[in-house]
């Protein structure tokens, strides 16, 4: 289970997954939400809402928390987990190659920081060339060399801090993760941003605006069908 506040009441993705604070169902009760493709010991992948491509997902706690490096030792290996599971889900249904990774840890009291877009922890897993997590790094203080998971790179993360982590995993060398922590003002939605540049759809950023319903359909679908490797 995952210590400290497990449902906040402002938030969207907690009125969604239903989250409640019971010892009962803290973590084992199925998703209230439909858009849940994928569900491991609290942690859920879902279709992006306004994705910017097919195979927008997000990788995120079922509880309230901000940013996924402050979850205890265990959360953090489960995310790596289910982040490798998003990646297969990519590569598997959707052909991707090249999948980028991204989210946005806001730190406490730092919601505009970071270019966070909602407060409840998400990483974005995207098929995308990886010319735009390159384009992030180049802007932003990258503090280490790559790491391979999330366990190792949380070794260069101060608890309670915003950051930024990017990564991408390639066929041919696997998953690289970056972490910025300098508390630098970014764009709002950025990797939205970026990501929707680098797909021609330059305008389509904003979830909020733009919903991308038959995208998102797709994606929902396409996840949800036998792979052809069983
Ligand atoms: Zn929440
Ligand atoms: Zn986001």
């Amino acid at each position: 289970m995952i210590a400290g506040r497990l449902r906040s009441p402002e938030c969207d993705f907690c009125a969604e997954f239903g989250t409640e604070y019971s010892p009962l169902t803290a973590t084992d009760a199925p998703p209230k939400s439909s858009r849940v493709i994928h569900a491991s010991d609290g942690w859920y992948i879902v279709p992006s809402v306004g994705p910017i491509v097919e195979g927008h997902l997000l990788v995120c706690p079922q509880s309230h928390l901000t940013a996924v490096l402050d979850a205890c030792d265990e959360q953090v290996r489960i995310a790596d987990r289910v982040l490798s599971e998003a990646v297969r889900i990519l590569r598997e249904k959707f052909n991707a190659k090249g999948i980028l990774i991204c989210e946005h840890g806001t730190g406490a009291g730092e919601q505009q920081r970071s270019g966070a877009c909602v407060e409840h922890a998400h990483i974005h897993v995207s098929p995308g060339p990886v010319d735009v997590i390159n384009f992030m790094r180049d802007r932003v203080t990258i503090a280490s060399e790559w790491h391979p998971n999330l366990v190792a790179i949380r070794a260069n993360h101060q608890a309670g801090a915003g950051y930024l982590l990017l990564g991408t995993e390639q066929e041919t060398d696997g998953r690289r993760l970056w972490l910025s922590e300098t508390g630098e003002v970014l764009p709002r939605q950025w990797f939205r941003q970026v990501l929707a540049k680098a797909a021609g759809s330059a305008q389509e950023w904003d979830w909020r605006k733009t919903k991308n319903e038959e995208t998102f359909a797709r994606t929902l679908k396409i996840a949800r069908t036998q792979s052809n490797w069983g």
